[in-house]
């Protein structure tokens, strides 16, 4: 199996949306990696994180806007053998994005991004108080530093019994 770059964007899209989660990580006061989950929307190019606008995760990012966030598809386990170990496989699609954040602090922003938040998980249209809207801490990344791989790829030279059994 092999690892190969994904270039296009309709597949790149595709990660991203099958995601309910991604993995935020920035620098915090003291300059150390801290990475947390985050629920997030996907709109037009950039990643809406939403949160309290309290802590060490919005301290760090208000020191440091410099962040990486990761996704990862669902993950399925392959094997060439059973019994050997070193021919298990985890198959996967993950995505790493570097870039700065940008707080959001417009009203009808704020609406659009946690409209994108929702959109991750139903198709429900929603309205929010403004008390809600004017606490929670909005902010996004655009999407334009990063690289996309697949993980375990059939490859039929290394595995040619894998296209005799259709895995
Ligand atoms: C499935 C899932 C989805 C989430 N979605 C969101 C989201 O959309 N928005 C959001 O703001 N938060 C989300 N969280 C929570 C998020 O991971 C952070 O815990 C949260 O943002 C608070 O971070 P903080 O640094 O401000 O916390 P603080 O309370 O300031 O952190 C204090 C200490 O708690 C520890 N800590 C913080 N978070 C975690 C954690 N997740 N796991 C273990 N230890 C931790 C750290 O060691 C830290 O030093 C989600 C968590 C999960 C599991």
């Amino acid at each position: 199996m092999k690892t190969v770059f994904i270039e296009d964007q309709k597949e790149i899209d595709e990660i991203i949306n099958s995601c309910d989660l991604c993995h935020l990580g920035v620098i915090d006061i003291e300059g150390r990696p801290y990475v947390v989950p985050m629920n997030f929307g996907y709109l037009d190019g950039y990643i809406y994180l939403h949160g309290a606008n309290f802590g060490k995760l919005i301290d760090s990012l208000k020191n440091n806007p410099d962040a990486c966030i990761t996704f990862c598809t669902d993950t399925v386990l392959a094997y060439q053998n059973v019994e050997v170990a070193c021919s298990y496989r985890v198959k996967g699609k993950s995505i790493v994005a570097r870039g700065t954040i940008e707080f959001i602090n417009d009203y009808d922003k704020k609406v659009d991004a946690l409209n994108s938040l929702m959109a991750q998980f139903t198709d429900r249209k929603f309205t929010y108080n403004s008390p809600a809207v004017k606490n929670v801490e909005i902010y996004r990344m655009k999407l334009d530093d990063f690289t996309a791989k697949e993980f375990g790829k059939y490859n039929e030279q290394t595995f040619p019994w894998m296209k005799r059994h259709g895995r």
